[in-house]
């Protein structure tokens, strides 16, 4: 599959926000975009006027970088929240958002996404009493996500739990931190998607 290879950080720089794409050091002064609060590459500095296009491929880009997808999937997602009923930018950010890998990450169980993605590849976590591996899993109401018994030991779950405080729980998710288990108490919203986000921008530019 492909891959992206590069520094992580540089996807904030290009998307102008931060992505939190590296767990714990997103929140330190070693922040590159705190740092560097511009486009990564020789013109970087310069200053960007972005045609009606431009900002609609940046907005697809981040929501993209955000869940850490690739243009394929985010494409199909975006094709099955044209089919739903209501509203199509808000049906994707849902459909995104019941990943298992974000529901893992979400619960706090990994630092970031990209963690969250290989934990569950490594099947350390179970759906329903399920060994699950597959990320783009979509979870359901009062479906029940717990670190499999073998993993709850792994430092990086562990360490992971502890530093989640920082993140805010969503009111759709429940967790029981001891048992290593949370549950989809019902479908998420799309205020509780707190980053900022314009999904009509990307339903326009799917809609060319
Ligand atoms: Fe983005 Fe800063 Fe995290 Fe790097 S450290 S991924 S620049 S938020």
């Amino acid at each position: 599959m492909a891959r992206y290879r590069e520094s992580v950080c540089r996807q904030c720089r290009r998307e102008g926000a931060k992505l939190f794409l590296k767990g714990d050091r997103c929140y330190t002064e070693k922040c590159a975009f705190d740092r560097r609060a511009y486009a990564p590459g020789q013109h970087g500095q310069r200053r960007m006027k972005f045609t009606e296009y431009g900002m609609q491929l940046r907005e697809k880009q981040k929501v993209r970088r955000i869940y850490g997808l690739l243009e394929k999937q985010f494409r199909s997602y975006f094709v099955k929240a044209d089919r739903q009923k209501g509203v199509t930018g808000e049906n994707l950010l849902v459909l995104v958002e019941r990943r298992l890998d974000n529901i893992v990450y979400r619960m706090g169980f990994t630092n970031t996404r990209a963690e969250a993605r290989q934990l569950v590849c490594h099947g350390h976590f179970m759906v329903n009493g399920r060994r699950v591996d597959i990320p783009s899993f979509q979870v359901s109401i009062n479906d029940n996500i717990a670190v499999c018994e073998k993993s709850r030991k792994l430092s990086r779950i562990s360490e992971a739990l502890a530093s989640a405080g920082r993140r805010t729980l969503p009111e759709y998710l429940d967790i029981d931190k001891e048992k290593g288990s949370g549950v989809l108490k019902a479908l998420p919203k799309r205020e509780d998607i707190s980053q900022a986000i314009n999904e009509q921008l990307i339903v326009e530019f799917y809609s060319r």
